[in-house]
């Protein structure tokens, strides 16, 4: 559980995560069921699976790639990531686009989900409501030139969000349930060892693509994951509207 302790942002966000996943995963459940029967009888014979969830699912978790587009380490690790057929979440900073386009224009035609996460890194909650939409909109607004597709999620610099901060258009705000410190570590043997030993079922794995270190570890976490059947989603299945 350390890695859950040193997530940075106060327990209330942590309950309110949890809180909408639960709710999301009560309604995936529920929708799955009539469906599953069948695979379930099937998953009976052949024996437990550890590859299924309790609600005879694959098992979920998000990986989330903070800061980038990175002019080298983002393209090496999409490589890999359609490489292993894997979709990520990437929660840009509009300050990194400029020169970068065609990398953005590249994780939405790889399916990958793109989100906001402010213009220059802010803490928005320091911030008055004109220069924190302004962070918001701009962001949103150069992401969707590229793509034509618009962004929903932001992920809070510092996981610092301001809940009544009413910008133009709604923003769901997205944290994490695991912090790799990747930033702080840059060893990808450490990342590894530690996602591996903690993650478990629906967690969101806070990384970044700015470090040879992220994305070599990324893609041993996905190998290994993968292995005990983890299946590797975007943000938006774990956390339902
Ligand atoms: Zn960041």
């Amino acid at each position: 559980m350390e890695n859950r302790n040193r997530t940075g942002i106060p327990g209330w966000k942590r309950g309110l995560l949890t809180a909408v996943v639960g709710i999301g995963m009560v309604l995936a459940a529920g929708a799955y069921r009539e469906q599953s029967t069948e695979q379930e009888q099937a998953e009976t014979l052949a024996g437990y699976d550890a590859a299924e969830s309790v609600s005879g699912e694959k098992k979920k978790i998000a990986l989330t790639f903070d800061d980038g587009p990175h002019p080298v380490y983002t393209e090496q690790l999409l490589d890999g990531l359609s490489e292993r057929n894997v979709k990520a979440t990437f929660f840009l900073l509009g300050c990194n686009i400029e020169g970068n386009e065609e990398i953005v224009r590249r994780i939405a035609e790889e399916g990958h989900l793109l989100g906001n996460h402010t213009f220059y890194h802010v803490d928005i909650t320091k911030l008055s409501r004109e220069e924190a939409c302004a962070e918001i909109l701009d962001t949103s607004s150069k992401i969707t030139e590229i793509t034509d597709q618009p962004v929903e999620y932001v992920r809070p610099p510092f996981g610092n969000w301001n809940q009544d901060l009413e910008c133009e258009v709604m923003m769901i705000p997205v944290f994490w349930t695991v912090d790799t410190l990747d930033w702080s570590t840059r060893n990808a043997d450490r990342l590894v060892e530690e996602v591996v030993s903690e993650v478990e079922e629906n967690d969101i794995i806070l990384m970044h693509d700015s470090y040879d270190s992220t994305v070599r570890a990324a893609l041993r976490i996905i190998d290994l994951l993968q292995a005990q059947g983890y299946e590797f989603v975007t943000v938006d299945e774990l956390i339902l509207e």
